[in-house]
């Protein structure tokens, strides 16, 4: 036998354990019984369920059925094979919804996909799919396990069939003790009544979107409120900046801050460990890519816009699918010594970012950088409002922002943007949140074309 027979071998061998371990439970086993392998046998299983799902895809889903027999779809193929498969978007998923699906489904539910943007889509799920399976993986990595109580802030996933968000406000599950919350709106009543839940249940973790946890924490400091250790805390939803890890540590008294990334579409894909920076992926569930406009890969270390194969979908199977988010991928590998590779970086949507003329992306963590130098500066929005033009809200701490910073601020902005872009600015009194409690700070022209409004109150700089 080859080596690479030998580890087609080991990977058939998993995927026997894995079946023999049906549920959930038995998934999550079989997931902590490969982490440690190496990369290439991680990658022989990556190669062994893609090909299977390909095979599946253009068998039976009518609108793949074009490229039945043109490709061999073997292990030893697939990593080129699926190249050849067009990117999947919201837009084509709502255009070609029927053709899109196995007719065979049966147990199918409707799920409703994120949508930042204002464009969201509907996909299927069988619940028999292990479509959120690594979510049990990584909560047992963070030391989130059944019974140890939790405090959510972000949306239970009921939210989206509700027709107000805000009539799904709280949730309790006295079992595994978990107690969640919508970050819908974070004013200082809300957030009085959040922390008397937290001081009564005394949350051993805290999980939410980034932001509002963020208000949360700075609510707790500015009134110098008693908390408690956690265990950790662990946020998604939106790029974290450093602002947001400072203050969420000193909150709730622990360095143990995870940041994590997923989506209703395929649940947790993305996890820190505490021993990196970057985020651990699991090529056993996920193949990823990280690609330039006209869809080529990016070398490794480039940012790009991330497109995602969940490699367990069959009913719906989502393929190439770009979730309107930038990553950045790295080779280095971790502290913790797992075999899951690592995303370096996750920087926001891509819809959050300035795009110039000629392709390139700044980014919230970009900015932030650059609105870092600004100590007069309290917060800000950038807004791309043309195709060359970003206008800068600014929420200032005192005094104005001077001539001398605007001109420190456009040369920044064009060295990131390798452009001379335009800049504006105004002056805010203050940055209210999304309704899903986000709040963005870079809205990038898509968004801003397509009328999503900045509802704070402006006045002319
Ligand atoms: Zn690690």
């Amino acid at each position: 036998m080859n080596p690479y027979e030998m580890l087609m071998g080991a990977a058939v061998e998993a995927k026997r354990l894995l079946k023999g371990h049906a549920g959930k439970a038995g998934f999550t086993r079989y997931l902590e019984s490969i982490q440690y392998k190496s990369r290439d046998e991680i990658m022989a299983i990556q190669a062994w369920e893609m090909s299977a799902l390909l095979k599946h895809t253009v068998e039976n889903i009518p609108y793949y059925s074009y490229m039945k027999g043109g490709l061999r779809l073997e292990p030893d193929t697939v990593n080129e094979d699926i190249k050849e498969f067009p990117v999947m978007t919201k837009a084509i998923i709502k255009e070609n919804f029927d053709r899109l699906h196995d007719e065979t489904a049966k147990n199918a539910r409707r799920f409703k996909t994120g949508g930042t943007s204002g464009t969201s889509a509907i996909i299927l799920r069988d619940k028999n799919e292990e479509v959120h399976s690594a979510d049990e993986y990584f909560n047992r990595m963070a030391g989130v396990i059944p019974g140890r109580s939790r405090l959510m802030i972000r949306r239970p996933e009921s939210v989206y069939f509700a027709d107000n968000p805000s009539d799904v406000e709280y949730s309790s599950n006295m079992l595994s003790r978990t107690h969640g919350v919508s970050p819908a709106y974070m004013d200082k009543e809300r957030l009085a009544l959040l922390y008397s839940l937290y001081i009564k249940k005394h949350p051993r973790f805290i999980i939410g979107i980034t932001d509002p946890v963020y208000r949360f924490a700075q609510y707790i400091l500015d009134d110098n409120l008693k908390t408690y250790e956690a265990e950790a805390v662990l946020l998604g939803g939106q790029t974290m900046l450093p602002k947001y890890k400072k203050t969420i540590a000193r909150a709730f008294r622990t360095d143990r801050i995870y940041d994590r990334y997923g989506a209703t579409e395929f649940g947790i894909l993305g996890h820190q460990c505490g021993h990196s920076d970057g985020l651990h992926y699991i090529p056993a569930i996920h193949y990823v890519e990280v690609v330039d406009n006209d869809y080529k890969d990016v070398e490794t270390g480039v940012t790009g816009q991330f497109l995602v194969t969940n490699l367990h979908k069959r009913t719906m199977p989502l393929i190439r699918y770009r979730i309107d988010d930038l990553a950045t991928m790295t080779n280095e590998s971790c502290g913790c010594g797992r075999g899951f590779p690592l995303i370096r970086q996750f920087e926001g949507r891509r819809i959050e970012a300035v795009v110039s003329p000629k392709h390139t992306y700044m980014t919230p963590l970009s900015f932030y950088d650059a609105m870092e130098n600004f100590e007069n500066v309290a917060d800000f929005v950038a807004v791309q409002t043309g195709e060359s033009t970003v206008t800068m809200k600014l929420l200032m701490k005192h005094g104005a922002f001077t001539d001398l910073q605007r001109l420190a601020l456009r040369k920044d902005v064009n060295r990131y943007l390798d452009y001379p872009m335009k800049l504006e600015f105004e002056y805010i009194d203050s940055i209210d949140p999304l309704p899903n409690g986000k709040v963005m700070n870079v809205i990038g022209y898509e968004n801003y074309k397509s009328g999503m409004k900045h509802e704070a109150p402006s006045h002319g700089a």
